[in-house]
């Protein structure tokens, strides 16, 4: 994932409804904050839903990595960097 690709970011304050964090895997309740964005790969345009502090830690992952991700939906520790993860 290139963060240049990503578009329509945007926070949200209260959700509406029930989301998993495709970051972490956990849920996000009803009234919680979290943020959404689109990003294109090579097929397709994919929406992305997670915490706050799990994008926090996406985008430290990515500067981490040299700015390329590929990760599956859940596998992540909420809140945390790869790195951090590790440590
Ligand atoms: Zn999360």
């Amino acid at each position: 994932m290139s963060m240049s690709q990503i578009f329509h970011a945007r926070s949200i304050k209260a959700s509406c409804q029930l989301f998993l964090c495709d970051w972490c895997g956990e849920l996000i309740d009803i009234g919680d904050p979290y943020e959404s964005y689109r990003w294109r790969d090579d097929r397709d345009i994919r929406a992305v839903r997670c915490h706050p502090e799990c994008l926090a830690a996406m985008c430290r992952t990515a500067q981490q990595e040299g700015g390329w991700l590929d990760w599956q939906t859940g596998e992540n520790e909420r809140g945390k960097s790869w790195n951090e993860e590790r440590t």
